[in-house]
């Protein structure tokens, strides 16, 4: 978890790799969709167009399928998923119908003037369609409002890792692999 520009994908893919195991991307996913010009992704393109999430039953039932085909067996690293409530249980209910169980959760945080300048200077060189000031401020309203609220969530289930995102990428990564290593030892 974290806040657009907080560095998710980045270390989610880094994070999943030497874990050996796949790092499931609600937005790369979305976007691959809108790409490809699926029903799903235009479906979910109105949505992250504005800074909205994309409605919970057309991203569960996505997550649902994913976490269903056979390279997750082992396990896997979700990025950018739950972001609400309602996906939170979904996903309770999804992981004790594949007997999966979740050992943490990482956030990954970051003041806000610095998340803007990332994204800002992200909108210069990948050119996301979400990654105009508008529509960047509007997802940090909307992290605040529907996100934020999981953190002490995760926290009172004793699986929250906060990490600091402020550094190189390498620093981060090392955060994050040790926060995960005294989870798994607590
Ligand atoms: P960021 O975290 O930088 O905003 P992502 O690539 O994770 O970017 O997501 C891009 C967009 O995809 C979001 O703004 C939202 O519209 C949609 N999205 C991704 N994950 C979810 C989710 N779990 N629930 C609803 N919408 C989502």
């Amino acid at each position: 978890m974290g806040p657009p520009g907080a560095g998710k994908g980045t270390q989610a893919q880094v994070v999943a790799d030497r874990l050996g195991i796949p790092a499931i991307s609600t937005g790369d996913i979305f976007r691959a969709n809108v790409a490809n010009g699926t029903e799903l992704g235009i479906e979910a393109k109105r949505f992250m167009d504005a800074g909205e999430y994309v409605p919970d039953s057309v991203t569960n039932r996505m997550v649902r399928n994913r976490i269903d085909e056979d390279d997750a067996v082992k396990g896997f690293l979700l990025d950018g998923y739950p972001r609400t409530l309602a996906q939170v249980d979904e996903l309770d209910g999804m992981i004790r119908h594949t007997g999966h169980r979740l050992d943490a959760v990482v956030v990954i945080t970051v003041d806000p003037a610095e998340l803007i300048a990332r994204l800002t200077a992200r909108a210069q060189t990948e050119g996301r369609a979400d990654d105009t000031e508008d529509v960047i401020r509007r997802r940090q309203e909307v992290y605040i409002e529907q996100t934020e609220p999981l953190i002490e969530l995760y926290r009172e289930r004793g699986l929250l890792c906060e990490v600091d995102g402020l550094g190189e990428v390498e620093e981060v990564t090392k955060r994050i692999l040790d926060a995960l290593d005294s989870v798994e030892e607590s």
